[in-house]
């Protein structure tokens, strides 16, 4: 089993008082990305329960970047970049959503057939407004969403309420 290694894997999750603003509580998770075991065993556990349900991973900028990507390897499909607008060449589809002060958008290709499968991955839930766009922008180019899975969910912060079915590695 993981488990020590999960357990020594959520030690390497950093907190950083007052980054980038003065009350937030960063969960920096470059130590884990940087330890060989850790991103092994939490790309695993990733993706695991959705093991044989999806055809490809999507990730969200930038951080999800990184876990989509290597949790793609490690199931074996390709990935999909779920991108901040103006960045990729040919957005099929864009969505808006709310941020804490004023509004962000993605944007994403439709390089798969419509039905493929998509498992979706980001580092950290907090309100859950950047998943649940990505869970929009999937849905609007004809995607089935398989799943959705998040390193690390901040509990309290209503992202939990607001994307329902999710599973996550660590928690607040
Ligand atoms: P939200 O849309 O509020 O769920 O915020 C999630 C997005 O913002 C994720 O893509 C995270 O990378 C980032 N994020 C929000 N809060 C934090 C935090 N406390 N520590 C690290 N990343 C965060």
């Amino acid at each position: 089993s993981h488990i020590p290694a999960l357990s020594r894997a959520e030690s390497l999750i950093r907190t950083v008082a007052d980054y980038p603003k003065p009350g937030i509580l960063f969960r920096d998770i470059t130590p884990l990305l940087a330890d060989a075991e850790a991103l092994r065993v939490t790309t695993e556990a990733l993706v695991a329960p959705f093991e044989g349900e999806f055809d490809v991973v999507a990730g969200i900028e930038a951080r999800g970047f990184i876990l989509a990507a290597a949790a793609a390897i490690t199931a074996g499909v390709g990935m999909l970049p779920i991108r901040k607008a103006g960045k990729l060449p040919r957005p099929a589809a864009s969505v808006d959503y709310d941020l804490e002060y004023g509004t962000a958008t993605v944007e994403m290709h439709d390089d798969l057939p419509a039905g493929s499968r998509v498992l979706l991955i980001d580092d950290v839930l907090a309100t859950g407004g950047t998943l649940e766009a990505g869970r929009v922008i999937v849905d609007r180019l004809g995607y089935r969403l398989a799943g959705i899975s998040v390193l690390f969910e901040i509990d309290g912060l209503g992202g939990r309420d607001r994307i329902g079915d999710l599973h996550t590695v660590f928690r607040s």
